[in-house]
């Protein structure tokens, strides 16, 4: 079959090859990694780094097309693919790299962020305090990942004593949500747009924890505006593969936490829980494929994150027979690291 390059060699790779190689395909991965989880289920493995433009150019003579599963590949050695077409486009990724253009880029369509101010020194951020008000979170506008490169301010003097890091920062004001959920959407290369139904997602220390399916009433209310504004932003980025938007359901309506361009964590449950997942929805969107149906293929579902040891004792796990257990093959079990994940299916 034809080849699917991937960009990253994570446990969201690994689970795009798996969904490739149902329909066929075999993928070829791309990862500054020696060890990648994906390359160990993939034909091909190009270790490399991302400023490789040679290996870069010889990977994509290899690939009919190529995506990414890790946002934060730099964009400028992406133009070494050349003619290869690239999905979702690499504006997407330009736009969700930082935090302060993605919110500004979401602004101008409508979307409504918690209140915000970019911080590059002391002055701005006691500036943004005295503005937006405590308590706040701090966040480096780049690279940050399951909480990490995050601050949190309950009050004005919990700033004092602060460290900054030498890099552009963003302080955002604290939202008070009933609930976390996100938009997860299928963006066909004719423009079809299919939505998956809207977890409910729960995160303990910065990292998500629970996601359920279907949300509360309360929470699933806020979806039809959340998803009217994640199409926008999938139709002005000409976006052809995965999306997903992180909300959080308050009072006052949806309000945007941050964009994916990519499948998510928070749709894991779709492998067993929707009738096509999220990984193969987004096999078919780059490979120029009919989109597959996106419902529930159950009454209900709960997606649990494996974290840390969590995943130590699998035999246990697969004791309850309801249990679909997934370990992502990682070597080390390191705190705070995404191990696997456990799916259960409520039927009607
Ligand atoms: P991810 O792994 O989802 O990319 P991240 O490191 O980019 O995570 P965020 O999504 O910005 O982090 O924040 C992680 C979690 O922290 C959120 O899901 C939410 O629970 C909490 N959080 C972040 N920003 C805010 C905010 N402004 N108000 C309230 N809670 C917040
Ligand atoms: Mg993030
Ligand atoms: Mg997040």
């Amino acid at each position: 079959g034809e080849t699917i390059g991937i960009l990253g060699g994570g446990q969201l790779g690994r689970m795009i090859a798996m969904a490739a190689a149902q329909l066929g395909y075999r993928c070829h991965i791309y990862a500054p990694e020696a060890d990648s989880i994906a390359a160990e289920v993939s034909a091909a493995f190009t270790h490399a780094q991302w400023h490789d433009t040679e290996a870069l150019a010889r990977f994509a003579a290899d690939c009919a097309v190529v995506t990414y599963e890790f946002e934060n590949v730099p964009v400028a050695p992406l133009s070494a693919i050349g003619d290869v077409p690239l999905h979702p486009h690499p504006r997407a990724l330009e736009t969700a790299q930082d935090r302060l253009t993605e919110k500004h880029f979401v602004v101008s369509l409508g979307g409504r962020p918690a209140p915000f101010a970019p911080v590059a020194s002391a002055a701005d951020l006691a500036a943004a305090m005295a503005g937006i008000g405590t308590p706040g979170i701090l966040k480096t506008r780049r690279e940050g990942y399951d909480g990490k490169g995050q601050w949190r301010i309950m009050e004005p003097g919990d700033a004092d004593g602060l460290d900054l890091p030498e890099q552009p920062l963003i302080y955002e004001g604290f939202v008070t949500f009933l609930a976390e959920f996100s938009v997860i959407l299928c963006r066909g290369a004719d423009g079809d747009i299919r939505y998956f139904d809207s977890p409910e997602n729960v995160h303990a220390g910065g990292i998500l924890s629970v996601s359920t399916v279907p949300a509360a009433p309360e929470v699933e209310a806020q979806v039809p505006a959340a998803r009217e504004l994640a199409a926008r932003i999938a139709e002005t980025l000409g976006y052809v593969g995965v999306l997903t938007l992180e909300f959080f359901a308050t009072g006052d309506g949806p309000v945007f936490n941050e964009m994916a361009p990519r499948v998510h964590n928070s749709g894991h449950w779709t492998i067993e829980g929707a009738l096509t997942s999220q990984f193969e929805n987004h096999v078919r969107a780059i490979c120029g494929l009919p989109l597959g149906d996106t419902r529930l293929a159950a009454k209900g579902v709960e997606m649990r994150n494996l974290i840390g040891d969590e995943a130590h004792d699998w035999p246990a796990i697969l004791s309850d027979p309801a249990n679909h257990l997934h370990l992502y093959g990682k070597a080390a079990a390191r705190p705070g690291r995404k191990m696997g994940h456990v799916t259960r299916l409520t039927l009607g």
